[in-house]
């Protein structure tokens, strides 16, 4: 992952078309979880606001083993009909090494790493063996050189197909969810050859939030951003509180484009 030996930065090809890195912004948006057949309203939605690629949790990280865990194999191939509708690569988490087959099998484009698997080496080197792109989350309370090696796991096993993502760390501060390290976006291009995207609605946890922080991480060079979209948020299955309606994207995104202009 080391920009020393690798100086030129790496583009990763998500499949339809569509490349992240070395000047290629790519907006990645959908649900936290995909819940049913409102992933095709949102889907489509994003896709017409501007968005390239399509997001939706369906194997879900929760902090209670109460709360949803998402629809699993049948969340996927929910996934597959939208983006196969639309023609976008879809990005998904995968939890369990033991999954990572299935994911492969099924064609997904991009297996999401989350935050809480950041140091799950097992899962890491699982997914370095495949060639599918990898969306890797920093740790909940990650340094920037944990994620860098938590990469080196992923690349070391021959997939050098890595996009690393800043989606906020644990502080002491509790007006926002997670405080959204936006020194990494920098930090990471310097050191570092691989794509960042940064995620402003995990960073921050709120709606209200994540426009602002989307159009900072654009300023400070992000190569893409992560952000959750959906069509009733008050009656989301996950992270409702920090969903944008497709009406609020369709601002960010115009407010997007006019920042990406300028800079
Ligand atoms: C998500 O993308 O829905 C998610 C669980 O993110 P993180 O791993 O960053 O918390
Ligand atoms: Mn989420």
């Amino acid at each position: 992952a080391n920009r020393k030996f690798h100086p030129a930065d790496t583009v990763v090809d998500c499949g339809h078309g569509v490349k992240i890195g070395g000047g290629n912004f790519q907006v990645i948006a959908g649900p936290c979880s995909v819940e049913g057949k409102n992933l095709l309203t949102i889907a489509r939605r994003v896709k017409k606001a501007g968005a390239t690629m399509l997001r939706g949790g369906a194997f879900k990280p929760r902090t209670s083993p109460y709360a949803y865990q998402g629809m699993g194999a049948e969340g996927l191939d929910l996934l597959i009909e939208a983006a196969g509708e639309l023609d976008m690569p879809i990005v998904t988490e995968v939890m369990d090494p033991r999954d990572v087959q299935l994911f492969v099998d099924r064609g997904i484009d991009v297996m999401q790493i989350g935050a809480r698997n950041a140091q799950n080496f097992s899962l890491l080197k699982e997914v370095g063996k495949t060639t599918t792109p990898v969306l890797l989350k920093r740790g909940m309370s990650g340094t920037i050189d944990e994620l860098l090696m938590a990469a080196e796991y992923i690349m070391s096993e021959g997939n050098e197909n890595v996009i690393l993502c800043e989606r906020g760390i644990r502080t002491f501060e509790t007006r926002t969810r997670n405080t959204f390290d936006l020194n990494a976006v920098p930090v990471l291009h310097y050191l570092s050859h691989l794509p960042v995207v940064a995620d402003p609605s995990h960073a921050t946890g709120y709606t209200r939030y994540v426009e602002p922080m989307a159009l900072a991480a654009c300023a400070a060079g992000a190569d893409g951003l992560e952000i959750e979209v959906h069509d009733c948020p008050e009656k989301a299955w996950s992270d409702g509180s920090q969903a944008l309606t497709p009406d609020q994207f369709d601002r960010t995104m115009d407010r997007i484009r006019a920042i990406r202009a300028v800079i």
